[in-house]
């Protein structure tokens, strides 16, 4: 596996995809590698234009955990909408395990968000009616039979196997959180994208849940894209992205990145 700096330093001497993919070969078209190029995203609002991403280039490699923090507004959840499918860039290209999402289908675009993507919202978006074990059976009935896990270990990783039969209305926004987190994480998707996966966690938590993640990224090769307020958070990181007004201010490399059990915050 190149390094995916190396990589970075090298798509930065090219100008078109084609040659990107030459450079690359085969390692664009592994599934877990995200690459953003020239992405921009305007919002019309009647007479205003929003610029919400104004030419992002990233790439994300196999197995990486980036940290992405920026100011409200800056555009990082709009970001994590485009790389999801969820959202369209309005100029750029998105490529995602070797493919151009842009060019994807209705239907390509949804089995690409069933199948590569796992999301983690800000917002927990857990459905109201069916319990905590149900909703994670959801997501796994979109899991192939032989790599199914069961609903209840997947809880048990997040420590809510004694919660499983409860209702969203039941738990705390923790525990919310919490099943939300095991939604996405059951089915190993390649691309995991978190919105403030920590943010109504208790540090003990907080720290469990950032341990599974850096475990799962590590194990599955999972690419981990996670937006967070909490710069404490980018210690773990391999690499840590900051957006501002919609534009990439720096990428850094972590050398060394630490235990989540080290964080402090
Ligand atoms: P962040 O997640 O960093 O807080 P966002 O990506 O949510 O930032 O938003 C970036 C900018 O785009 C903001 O100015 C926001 O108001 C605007 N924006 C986001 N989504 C929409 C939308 N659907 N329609 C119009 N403007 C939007
Ligand atoms: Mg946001």
């Amino acid at each position: 596996m190149p390094d995916p700096d190396i990589i970075g330093n090298r798509i930065s001497m090219f100008t078109t995809l084609s040659d990107i993919y030459n450079a690359r070969g085969e390692d664009l078209g592994n599934k877990n590698t995200v690459l953003l190029e020239k992405v921009s995203k305007t919002y019309q609002m009647g007479e205003v234009e929003v610029h919400a991403l104004k030419g992002i280039d990233l790439t994300i490699g196999k197995g990486e955990f980036v940290v992405v923090l920026g100011p409200s507004g800056s555009g990082k959840t709009t970001m994590l909408n485009c790389i999801g499918g969820i959202d369209s860039p309005t100029e750029g290209t998105i490529v995602v395990g070797g493919k151009d999402i842009s060019k994807f289908t209705e239907k390509e675009l949804t089995r690409f968000r069933r199948e590569t993507v796992g999301f983690i919202f800000q917002f927990f978006n857990l459905i109201p009616t069916l319990t905590a074990k149900e909703n994670v059976e959801f997501a796994l009935d979109l899991v192939p039979r032989e790599k199914r896990v069961s609903a209840l270990s997947v809880l048990g990783e997040v420590g809510l196997d004694d919660r499983s039969n409860h209702f969203p209305s039941q738990l705390s926004g923790g525990e919310q959180q919490r099943v939300a987190i095991a939604r996405a994480l059951a089915k190993r998707p390649p691309v995991v994208l978190c919105d403030e996966p920590t943010g109504e966690l208790d540090y003990d938590t907080g720290i469990k849940i950032l341990r599974l993640m850096r475990d799962i990224s590590r194990q599955e090769h999972c690419n981990f894209l996670v937006v967070t307020h909490n710069s404490a958070i980018a210690q773990m990181a391999d690499r840590i992205v900051r957006l501002h007004s919609g534009e990439i201010s720096s990428i850094e490399r972590n050398e060394n990145p630490i235990d989540p059990e080290e964080l402090v915050w």
